[in-house]
């Protein structure tokens, strides 16, 4: 199935997500721009609760539907990072192909941007028979120093 891609250059910062939004026709609402400066501020990746709770402690009115309802449009749209994981849905501000770093102990997911060597990817390519388009790796390790 050919799949409809956009050549359009990863989103790096708030203002391209915004841009982003317009060229795709979507309406930049004040609460769909609250979630993405809230995401830009934060670099983390949140649950949709964490969003709720944030934007309401800075202030920013919005209601619990608004924010499930933008944070599903956006996702979709390729605008936000969208990872599905046995406790829920966790949203992110980076939207293209990266890696991220588990830590076991402290619950948190960090991007990280990894390039693996050409040939590297070429013998997985041989080994496996697929044309590999883009590619994304779980690190698990541990953010506070194991005391001995
Ligand atoms: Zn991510």
């Amino acid at each position: 199935m050919q799949k409809q891609t956009i050549t359009t250059r990863p989103i790096r910062s708030l203002e391209d997500a915004l841009e982003r939004c317009q060229i795709l026709g979507m309406r930049v609402s004040r609460q769909r721009r609250f979630i993405l400066e809230l995401l830009w501020q934060a670099n983390e990746h949140l649950a949709a609760r964490e969003i709720y709770d944030r934007l309401n402690q800075q202030g920013k009115e919005i209601g619990h539907t608004s924010v499930y309802q933008n944070l599903e449009a956006l996702s979709s749209q390729g605008i936000i990072e969208c990872i599905e994981r046995c406790d829920g849905r966790l949203y992110g501000n980076i939207s293209d192909s990266h890696s991220h770093i588990n830590c076991v102990d402290t619950n948190q997911i960090l991007d990280v941007h990894v390039e693996l060597p050409e040939d590297f990817i070429r013998k997985i390519e041989e080994e496996t028979g697929v044309r590999i388009t883009e590619y994304s790796i779980n690190f698990f390790g541990y953010r506070n120093q194991q005391e001995g």
